[in-house]
Protein backbone atom coordinates (compact mmCIF):
# COMPACT_ATOMS: atom_id res chain seq x y z
CA UNK A 1 0.00 0.00 0.00
CA UNK A 2 1.58 3.39 -1.08
CA UNK A 3 1.90 6.57 1.80
CA UNK A 4 1.05 9.60 0.09
CA UNK A 5 -0.68 12.55 1.11
CA UNK A 6 -1.74 16.20 0.01
CA UNK A 7 -2.03 18.71 3.29
CA UNK A 8 -4.66 21.99 2.46
CA UNK A 9 -3.23 23.65 5.56
CA UNK A 10 -0.30 23.34 7.75
CA UNK A 11 2.79 26.02 9.01
CA UNK A 12 5.91 24.32 8.62
CA UNK A 13 7.75 27.40 8.83
CA UNK A 14 5.86 29.06 11.86
CA UNK A 15 8.52 27.26 14.52
CA UNK A 16 11.59 27.36 12.39
CA UNK A 17 11.44 31.12 10.99
CA UNK A 18 10.80 32.19 14.31
CA UNK A 19 13.50 30.46 16.47
CA UNK A 20 15.42 32.28 13.32
CA UNK A 21 14.91 35.04 15.28
CA UNK A 22 16.76 33.97 18.74
CA UNK A 23 19.46 35.78 17.73
CA UNK A 24 20.06 38.94 15.21
CA UNK A 25 22.58 37.24 13.34
CA UNK A 26 20.20 34.28 11.55
CA UNK A 27 16.90 36.56 11.95
CA UNK A 28 15.20 35.39 9.16
CA UNK A 29 17.58 32.39 8.08
CA UNK A 30 16.83 29.08 7.09
CA UNK A 31 19.68 25.99 7.03
CA UNK A 32 20.07 23.07 6.08
CA UNK A 33 21.49 21.53 9.47
CA UNK A 34 18.99 19.99 11.21
CA UNK A 35 20.94 20.45 14.91
CA UNK A 36 19.17 23.82 14.36
CA UNK A 37 15.90 24.29 15.40
CA UNK A 38 15.61 27.68 12.53
CA UNK A 39 15.91 24.58 10.10
CA UNK A 40 12.54 23.85 8.04
CA UNK A 41 13.82 20.17 8.05
CA UNK A 42 14.38 20.52 11.90
CA UNK A 43 11.89 17.57 13.66
CA UNK A 44 12.06 17.29 17.35
CA UNK A 45 12.50 13.46 18.68
CA UNK A 46 10.99 13.04 22.48
CA UNK A 47 9.34 10.52 23.94
CA UNK A 48 6.09 9.99 23.58
CA UNK A 49 4.62 10.30 27.05
CA UNK A 50 5.83 13.94 26.96
CA UNK A 51 3.94 14.52 23.66
CA UNK A 52 0.96 13.37 25.72
CA UNK A 53 1.58 15.71 28.46
CA UNK A 54 2.50 18.78 26.46
CA UNK A 55 -0.07 18.76 23.13
CA UNK A 56 -2.48 20.48 25.63
CA UNK A 57 -2.63 24.50 25.76
CA UNK A 58 -1.77 26.52 22.69
CA UNK A 59 1.43 25.06 19.98
CA UNK A 60 3.00 21.82 20.89
CA UNK A 61 6.43 21.65 21.73
CA UNK A 62 7.23 19.04 19.36
CA UNK A 63 7.41 19.66 15.39
CA UNK A 64 4.54 18.21 13.04
CA UNK A 65 5.15 19.67 9.56
CA UNK A 66 8.73 20.09 9.34
CA UNK A 67 9.51 18.39 6.07
CA UNK A 68 11.59 15.77 7.77
CA UNK A 69 8.04 14.32 9.12
CA UNK A 70 6.66 15.52 5.41
CA UNK A 71 9.11 12.67 3.85
CA UNK A 72 8.70 10.31 6.06
CA UNK A 73 5.00 10.49 5.99
CA UNK A 74 4.38 10.06 2.25
CA UNK A 75 3.57 14.58 1.76
CA UNK A 76 3.54 15.31 -1.82
CA UNK A 77 1.86 18.24 -2.08
CA UNK A 78 1.50 20.83 1.49
CA UNK A 79 -0.41 24.49 1.57
CA UNK A 80 1.91 25.93 3.46
CA UNK A 81 0.30 28.76 5.69
CA UNK A 82 2.81 31.80 6.45
CA UNK A 83 1.26 34.61 8.13
CA UNK A 84 2.36 35.97 11.13
CA UNK A 85 0.69 35.68 14.10
CA UNK A 86 -1.81 38.07 15.07
CA UNK A 87 -0.46 40.58 17.57
CA UNK A 88 -3.65 40.45 19.66
CA UNK A 89 -2.19 36.81 20.85
CA UNK A 90 1.00 38.25 22.49
CA UNK A 91 -0.40 41.38 24.13
CA UNK A 92 -3.61 40.96 26.17
CA UNK A 93 -4.80 44.45 26.63
CA UNK A 94 -7.67 43.32 29.66
CA UNK A 95 -5.11 43.36 32.89
CA UNK A 96 -7.73 40.89 34.60
CA UNK A 97 -6.98 38.56 32.40
CA UNK A 98 -3.06 39.01 32.07
CA UNK A 99 -2.73 36.11 34.72
CA UNK A 100 -4.60 33.89 31.98
CA UNK A 101 -2.98 35.39 28.91
CA UNK A 102 0.58 34.62 31.15
CA UNK A 103 -0.19 30.96 31.04
CA UNK A 104 -1.17 31.18 27.22
CA UNK A 105 1.85 32.89 26.34
CA UNK A 106 4.66 30.71 28.35
CA UNK A 107 3.60 28.10 26.34
CA UNK A 108 3.58 30.23 22.99
CA UNK A 109 7.07 31.44 24.45
CA UNK A 110 8.04 27.15 23.85
CA UNK A 111 6.76 27.19 20.81
CA UNK A 112 7.78 30.09 18.84
CA UNK A 113 10.81 31.62 21.56
CA UNK A 114 10.67 34.97 23.64
CA UNK A 115 13.27 36.60 20.49
CA UNK A 116 9.79 36.15 18.39
CA UNK A 117 7.10 37.10 20.39
CA UNK A 118 9.46 40.67 21.40
CA UNK A 119 9.36 40.79 17.78
CA UNK A 120 5.83 40.29 17.26
CA UNK A 121 5.02 42.88 20.39
CA UNK A 122 6.99 45.44 18.00
CA UNK A 123 5.97 44.30 14.66
CA UNK A 124 3.91 47.32 13.15
CA UNK A 125 3.59 45.82 9.30
CA UNK A 126 2.51 42.64 9.48
CA UNK A 127 2.71 42.42 5.26
CA UNK A 128 7.06 42.67 5.66
CA UNK A 129 6.98 39.96 8.19
CA UNK A 130 4.75 37.84 5.34
CA UNK A 131 7.55 38.19 2.73
CA UNK A 132 10.18 37.75 5.29
CA UNK A 133 8.76 34.16 6.03
CA UNK A 134 8.40 33.72 2.43
CA UNK A 135 11.62 34.17 1.53
CA UNK A 136 12.64 32.05 4.57
CA UNK A 137 10.95 29.43 2.99
CA UNK A 138 12.37 30.06 -0.48
CA UNK A 139 16.40 29.86 0.49
CA UNK A 140 16.17 26.49 0.34
CA UNK A 141 13.84 25.27 -2.23
CA UNK A 142 15.80 22.89 -4.51
CA UNK A 143 18.64 22.28 -2.12
CA UNK A 144 18.58 18.85 -1.37
CA UNK A 145 19.22 16.90 2.35
CA UNK A 146 19.42 13.53 3.16
CA UNK A 147 16.39 12.55 5.21
CA UNK A 148 16.84 8.19 6.04
CA UNK A 149 18.96 7.80 3.38
CA UNK A 150 17.55 9.44 0.77
CA UNK A 151 18.09 12.77 -1.01
CA UNK A 152 15.22 15.22 -0.31
CA UNK A 153 13.83 18.58 -1.15
CA UNK A 154 11.11 20.83 -1.96
CA UNK A 155 9.87 22.84 -4.45
CA UNK A 156 7.27 26.24 -4.22
CA UNK A 157 4.67 26.29 -7.06
CA UNK A 158 1.71 28.26 -7.80
CA UNK A 159 0.67 26.06 -10.86
CA UNK A 160 0.32 22.69 -11.35
CA UNK A 161 2.38 22.02 -14.41
CA UNK A 162 5.30 22.63 -12.60
CA UNK A 163 4.29 19.85 -10.08
CA UNK A 164 5.88 16.48 -11.45
CA UNK A 165 4.30 13.44 -8.85
CA UNK A 166 6.90 10.54 -10.26
CA UNK A 167 9.80 12.96 -8.46
CA UNK A 168 10.46 10.91 -5.09
CA UNK A 169 11.16 12.76 -2.37
CA UNK A 170 10.10 15.88 -3.37
CA UNK A 171 7.32 17.64 -1.64
CA UNK A 172 5.87 20.62 -3.91
CA UNK A 173 4.58 23.50 -1.49
CA UNK A 174 1.90 26.13 -2.32
CA UNK A 175 1.87 28.84 -0.35
CA UNK A 176 -1.41 30.01 1.49
CA UNK A 177 -2.20 33.03 3.99
CA UNK A 178 -4.21 32.55 7.28
CA UNK A 179 -5.92 35.97 8.15
CA UNK A 180 -6.68 39.05 6.71
CA UNK A 181 -4.23 41.08 8.62
CA UNK A 182 -1.47 39.59 7.31
CA UNK A 183 -2.10 41.95 3.93
CA UNK A 184 -2.04 45.18 6.17
CA UNK A 185 1.27 47.25 5.90
CA UNK A 186 -0.22 48.79 9.46
CA UNK A 187 -2.08 47.95 12.84
CA UNK A 188 -5.78 47.38 12.89
CA UNK A 189 -6.59 51.18 14.55
CA UNK A 190 -5.20 52.55 11.40
CA UNK A 191 -7.39 50.41 9.12
CA UNK A 192 -10.14 53.04 8.11
CA UNK A 193 -8.18 55.50 6.55
CA UNK A 194 -7.76 55.42 3.07
CA UNK A 195 -3.98 55.53 2.64
CA UNK A 196 -3.98 52.44 4.81
CA UNK A 197 -6.49 50.69 2.30
CA UNK A 198 -4.71 51.63 -0.28
CA UNK A 199 -1.82 49.91 0.91
CA UNK A 200 -3.96 46.89 1.65
CA UNK A 201 -4.84 46.74 -2.24
CA UNK A 202 -1.16 47.45 -3.44
CA UNK A 203 0.03 44.24 -1.57
CA UNK A 204 -2.28 42.11 -3.06
CA UNK A 205 -1.34 43.14 -6.15
CA UNK A 206 2.21 42.37 -4.81
CA UNK A 207 1.18 38.91 -3.79
CA UNK A 208 -0.06 38.52 -8.30
CA UNK A 209 2.54 40.42 -9.61
CA UNK A 210 5.96 40.10 -7.92
CA UNK A 211 7.52 37.68 -10.62
CA UNK A 212 10.41 35.93 -7.79
CA UNK A 213 7.45 35.12 -5.10
CA UNK A 214 4.69 32.08 -5.83
CA UNK A 215 1.05 33.69 -5.61
CA UNK A 216 -0.71 32.27 -2.77
CA UNK A 217 -3.51 30.39 -3.54
CA UNK A 218 -5.88 31.03 -1.19
CA UNK A 219 -6.46 33.57 1.48
CA UNK A 220 -8.99 33.30 4.50
CA UNK A 221 -10.26 36.65 5.67
CA UNK A 222 -10.81 36.00 8.81
CA UNK A 223 -8.49 34.72 12.00
CA UNK A 224 -8.86 35.12 15.63
CA UNK A 225 -8.93 39.03 15.68
CA UNK A 226 -10.86 41.48 14.34
CA UNK A 227 -8.97 42.62 10.86
CA UNK A 228 -11.78 45.27 9.80
CA UNK A 229 -12.53 43.16 6.77
CA UNK A 230 -15.37 40.41 8.38
CA UNK A 231 -16.48 39.35 11.50
CA UNK A 232 -14.66 35.99 12.97
CA UNK A 233 -15.44 32.79 14.46
CA UNK A 234 -14.90 32.66 18.47
CA UNK A 235 -11.65 29.97 18.14
CA UNK A 236 -9.89 29.52 21.06
CA UNK A 237 -11.07 27.37 24.06
CA UNK A 238 -9.74 25.91 27.22
CA UNK A 239 -7.03 28.22 28.90
CA UNK A 240 -6.53 30.93 26.29
CA UNK A 241 -10.38 31.39 26.06
CA UNK A 242 -10.05 32.67 29.16
CA UNK A 243 -7.14 35.19 28.36
CA UNK A 244 -8.27 36.90 25.56
CA UNK A 245 -11.71 38.89 24.36
CA UNK A 246 -12.65 37.44 21.69
CA UNK A 247 -16.12 39.08 21.54
CA UNK A 248 -15.17 42.36 20.07
CA UNK A 249 -16.70 42.87 17.08
CA UNK A 250 -17.27 39.44 16.41
CA UNK A 251 -20.78 39.77 15.50
CA UNK A 252 -19.90 41.61 12.32
CA UNK A 253 -20.95 40.76 8.81
CA UNK A 254 -18.73 41.06 5.71
CA UNK A 255 -17.44 44.72 5.31
CA UNK A 256 -17.48 46.90 2.62
CA UNK A 257 -13.23 46.49 2.77
CA UNK A 258 -13.87 42.99 3.14
CA UNK A 259 -15.57 42.93 -0.25
CA UNK A 260 -13.45 44.93 -1.88
CA UNK A 261 -10.52 42.71 -1.06
CA UNK A 262 -12.76 39.74 -1.95
CA UNK A 263 -12.97 41.42 -5.35
CA UNK A 264 -9.25 42.30 -5.98
CA UNK A 265 -8.38 38.51 -4.80
CA UNK A 266 -10.48 37.07 -7.12
CA UNK A 267 -10.08 39.33 -10.05
CA UNK A 268 -8.67 37.19 -12.81
CA UNK A 269 -8.21 39.50 -15.89
CA UNK A 270 -4.64 39.35 -16.57
CA UNK A 271 -3.62 38.60 -13.37
CA UNK A 272 -4.07 34.75 -10.87
CA UNK A 273 -6.74 34.25 -9.06
CA UNK A 274 -6.34 33.88 -5.32
CA UNK A 275 -9.08 31.88 -4.10
CA UNK A 276 -11.06 32.79 -0.69
CA UNK A 277 -10.54 30.26 2.57
CA UNK A 278 -13.84 30.64 4.49
CA UNK A 279 -12.06 29.20 7.56
CA UNK A 280 -12.63 31.14 10.92
CA UNK A 281 -15.43 33.59 9.64
CA UNK A 282 -18.14 33.54 11.56
CA UNK A 283 -21.28 32.46 10.47
CA UNK A 284 -23.10 35.69 9.35
CA UNK A 285 -19.72 36.30 6.82
CA UNK A 286 -20.26 33.01 5.74
CA UNK A 287 -23.81 33.52 4.73
CA UNK A 288 -23.06 36.81 3.21
CA UNK A 289 -19.93 35.48 1.11
CA UNK A 290 -22.64 32.38 -0.10
CA UNK A 291 -25.16 35.37 -1.36
CA UNK A 292 -22.42 37.57 -2.66
CA UNK A 293 -21.55 34.47 -4.83
CA UNK A 294 -25.02 34.96 -6.65
CA UNK A 295 -25.08 38.48 -7.51
CA UNK A 296 -24.39 39.14 -11.16
CA UNK A 297 -20.73 39.63 -10.58
CA UNK A 298 -19.84 35.92 -9.60
CA UNK A 299 -22.67 33.73 -10.41
CA UNK A 300 -21.29 32.86 -13.62
CA UNK A 301 -17.49 32.43 -12.58
CA UNK A 302 -16.27 29.14 -11.44
CA UNK A 303 -15.32 29.72 -7.98
CA UNK A 304 -14.89 26.48 -5.69
CA UNK A 305 -16.23 27.16 -1.48
CA UNK A 306 -12.64 26.29 0.18
CA UNK A 307 -12.82 25.58 4.11
CA UNK A 308 -8.88 24.92 4.23
CA UNK A 309 -9.51 23.51 7.81
CA UNK A 310 -12.59 22.88 9.44
CA UNK A 311 -15.10 20.35 10.70
CA UNK A 312 -19.12 19.85 10.42
CA UNK A 313 -21.08 20.31 13.49
CA UNK A 314 -23.72 18.57 11.90
CA UNK A 315 -25.73 20.93 12.94
CA UNK A 316 -28.65 22.64 10.70
CA UNK A 317 -27.40 26.60 10.54
CA UNK A 318 -29.25 28.39 13.49
CA UNK A 319 -30.60 31.92 13.73
CA UNK A 320 -27.96 32.12 16.84
CA UNK A 321 -25.52 30.58 16.35
CA UNK A 322 -23.28 28.04 18.58
CA UNK A 323 -20.12 26.45 17.79
CA UNK A 324 -20.01 28.34 14.70
CA UNK A 325 -16.10 28.40 14.43
CA UNK A 326 -17.40 24.81 12.59
CA UNK A 327 -19.81 24.61 9.55
CA UNK A 328 -23.51 23.75 9.51
CA UNK A 329 -25.00 21.19 7.39
CA UNK A 330 -26.27 23.84 4.91
CA UNK A 331 -22.98 24.76 4.08
CA UNK A 332 -21.52 21.69 3.04
CA UNK A 333 -23.81 21.31 0.63
CA UNK A 334 -22.88 24.47 -0.52
CA UNK A 335 -19.20 23.67 -0.61
CA UNK A 336 -19.29 19.91 -2.26
CA UNK A 337 -22.38 22.35 -4.94
CA UNK A 338 -19.77 24.75 -5.54
CA UNK A 339 -17.09 21.97 -6.83
CA UNK A 340 -15.21 23.29 -3.36
CA UNK A 341 -12.93 21.54 -0.94
CA UNK A 342 -13.34 21.06 2.86
CA UNK A 343 -9.87 20.19 4.77
CA UNK A 344 -10.08 17.90 8.11
CA UNK A 345 -8.33 19.02 10.34
CA UNK A 346 -6.71 16.85 12.46
CA UNK A 347 -7.80 19.11 15.93
CA UNK A 348 -9.53 16.85 19.06
CA UNK A 349 -10.61 20.62 20.18
CA UNK A 350 -12.96 20.88 16.62
CA UNK A 351 -13.61 16.98 16.13
CA UNK A 352 -14.74 15.77 19.22
CA UNK A 353 -17.54 18.22 19.72
CA UNK A 354 -19.78 16.44 17.24
CA UNK A 355 -21.83 13.95 19.23
CA UNK A 356 -22.88 11.51 16.27
CA UNK A 357 -22.94 7.74 17.39
CA UNK A 358 -20.68 5.22 18.75
CA UNK A 359 -17.19 5.60 18.55
CA UNK A 360 -16.56 2.02 19.11
CA UNK A 361 -18.02 0.57 15.72
CA UNK A 362 -17.08 -2.50 15.06
CA UNK A 363 -14.14 -3.26 17.49
CA UNK A 364 -13.69 -4.25 20.89
CA UNK A 365 -12.77 -1.93 23.13
CA UNK A 366 -9.58 -4.36 24.76
CA UNK A 367 -8.81 -4.43 21.09
CA UNK A 368 -7.72 -1.13 20.54
CA UNK A 369 -4.87 -0.85 22.98
CA UNK A 370 -3.43 2.81 21.84
CA UNK A 371 -7.01 4.10 21.24
CA UNK A 372 -5.77 4.67 17.45
CA UNK A 373 -8.74 3.31 16.43
CA UNK A 374 -11.25 5.24 18.58
CA UNK A 375 -8.99 8.74 17.19
CA UNK A 376 -9.45 7.83 13.71
CA UNK A 377 -12.74 7.70 14.32
CA UNK A 378 -13.18 11.11 15.03
CA UNK A 379 -11.79 11.92 11.53
CA UNK A 380 -13.50 8.85 10.10
CA UNK A 381 -16.72 10.36 11.25
CA UNK A 382 -16.17 13.76 9.12
CA UNK A 383 -15.59 12.05 5.63
CA UNK A 384 -18.82 10.03 5.92
CA UNK A 385 -21.39 12.38 7.48
CA UNK A 386 -20.11 14.90 4.72
CA UNK A 387 -20.75 12.28 2.18
CA UNK A 388 -24.22 11.42 3.92
CA UNK A 389 -24.89 15.21 3.24
CA UNK A 390 -24.38 14.72 -0.20
CA UNK A 391 -26.38 11.40 -1.04
CA UNK A 392 -29.17 13.63 1.01
CA UNK A 393 -28.72 16.58 -1.47
CA UNK A 394 -28.80 13.98 -4.36
CA UNK A 395 -32.28 13.04 -3.41
CA UNK A 396 -33.45 16.32 -2.88
CA UNK A 397 -31.90 19.03 -5.34
CA UNK A 398 -30.97 19.38 -8.75
CA UNK A 399 -27.64 19.71 -9.93
CA UNK A 400 -25.96 17.52 -8.09
CA UNK A 401 -26.13 14.67 -10.17
CA UNK A 402 -22.23 14.67 -10.69
CA UNK A 403 -20.91 15.51 -7.08
CA UNK A 404 -19.35 12.73 -5.57
CA UNK A 405 -20.07 12.61 -1.82
CA UNK A 406 -16.70 10.89 -1.38
CA UNK A 407 -14.97 13.62 -3.63
CA UNK A 408 -14.37 16.50 -1.96
CA UNK A 409 -12.77 15.90 1.60
CA UNK A 410 -9.23 16.82 2.40
CA UNK A 411 -6.88 16.58 4.91
CA UNK A 412 -6.81 19.96 6.26
CA UNK A 413 -4.18 19.49 9.42
CA UNK A 414 -3.53 22.44 11.01
CA UNK A 415 -0.16 21.12 12.51
CA UNK A 416 2.19 23.36 14.08
CA UNK A 417 -0.78 26.13 14.14
CA UNK A 418 -2.70 26.08 17.34
CA UNK A 419 -3.57 22.78 17.35
CA UNK A 420 -4.61 19.44 20.34
CA UNK A 421 -3.55 16.84 18.29
CA UNK A 422 -5.39 13.41 18.30
CA UNK A 423 -2.94 11.19 20.34
CA UNK A 424 -1.18 8.80 18.30
CA UNK A 425 -1.44 11.26 15.24
CA UNK A 426 1.33 13.75 16.25
CA UNK A 427 3.06 14.19 13.66
CA UNK A 428 3.65 14.07 9.73
CA UNK A 429 5.42 10.38 10.21
CA UNK A 430 2.02 9.27 11.81
CA UNK A 431 0.01 9.55 8.48
CA UNK A 432 0.95 5.85 7.06
CA UNK A 433 -0.69 4.73 10.73
CA UNK A 434 -3.93 7.09 10.25
CA UNK A 435 -4.11 5.77 7.27
CA UNK A 436 -4.11 2.22 8.47
CA UNK A 437 -6.97 3.04 11.02
CA UNK A 438 -9.19 5.37 8.65
CA UNK A 439 -9.26 1.92 6.09
CA UNK A 440 -10.28 0.07 9.49
CA UNK A 441 -12.98 2.37 9.89
CA UNK A 442 -14.22 2.68 6.35
CA UNK A 443 -14.53 -1.31 6.83
CA UNK A 444 -16.32 -0.75 9.74
CA UNK A 445 -18.97 2.04 8.28
CA UNK A 446 -19.58 -0.28 4.84
CA UNK A 447 -20.60 -2.92 7.36
CA UNK A 448 -23.89 -0.70 8.64
CA UNK A 449 -26.76 -0.28 7.38
CA UNK A 450 -26.55 3.07 6.12
CA UNK A 451 -23.77 2.24 4.51
CA UNK A 452 -25.82 -0.63 2.72
CA UNK A 453 -28.56 1.50 1.67
CA UNK A 454 -26.30 3.61 -0.32
CA UNK A 455 -27.37 3.59 -4.22
CA UNK A 456 -23.41 3.17 -5.23
CA UNK A 457 -23.32 0.35 -2.11
CA UNK A 458 -21.51 -1.90 -4.91
CA UNK A 459 -18.43 0.28 -5.79
CA UNK A 460 -17.63 1.72 -2.60
CA UNK A 461 -13.81 0.22 -1.47
CA UNK A 462 -12.40 1.21 1.74
CA UNK A 463 -9.10 1.69 0.39
CA UNK A 464 -10.13 4.21 -2.22
CA UNK A 465 -12.85 6.36 -0.02
CA UNK A 466 -9.35 6.69 2.36
CA UNK A 467 -6.84 7.32 -0.68
CA UNK A 468 -9.68 9.78 -2.35
CA UNK A 469 -9.66 12.16 1.12
CA UNK A 470 -5.69 11.44 1.40
CA UNK A 471 -4.32 12.32 -1.82
CA UNK A 472 -7.08 12.29 -4.99
CA UNK A 473 -9.76 14.62 -4.12
CA UNK A 474 -6.69 17.63 -3.06
CA UNK A 475 -5.09 16.37 -6.45
CA UNK A 476 -8.02 16.64 -8.79
CA UNK A 477 -9.11 20.24 -6.87
CA UNK A 478 -5.25 21.08 -7.79
CA UNK A 479 -5.57 19.87 -11.10
CA UNK A 480 -8.49 21.87 -12.17
CA UNK A 481 -7.44 25.17 -10.22
CA UNK A 482 -3.76 26.23 -9.42
CA UNK A 483 -3.39 27.40 -12.73
CA UNK A 484 -1.52 29.97 -14.29
ZN1 LIG B 1 -3.87 27.39 10.84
Amino acid sequence: MENKFIDLHCHSTLKPFSKSFSRKSTQGINTLDINFKRSIWYKTHIKLFKKVLNALITLTKFTQADFTSAIEGGAKILMVSVDPMERELILSKNKTKQRKTGKFIKNLVQGIGQKRINYLYNLDNYFEDLQKNIHFLKQLENEHKSINGKSSTYKIVDSYEDIDLQTENTIYIVLTIEGGHALRSSLYKGISTIENQAKIFDNISKLKHTGSIPTPFFVSLAHHFPNGLCGHAKSLTGIASLAYNQEENADLGLLPLGRKVIDLLLKNINEKRIYIDLKHMNLKSRKEFYDYLETPRYANEDIPIIVSHGATNYLPWPSQPDNEINFYKEEIVKIAGSGGIFGVQLDARRLRKMKYGSKRRGIRNDVDIKGLYKKAFFVWRQIEVLALLIYKAKNEQMGFERIDPWGFQVVGSDFDGIVDPLDGYWTYSEMPLLQEYLIKQANAFLRTKTAKKLPDYNQLKAISIVNKFLFDNANRFLMKYLTR
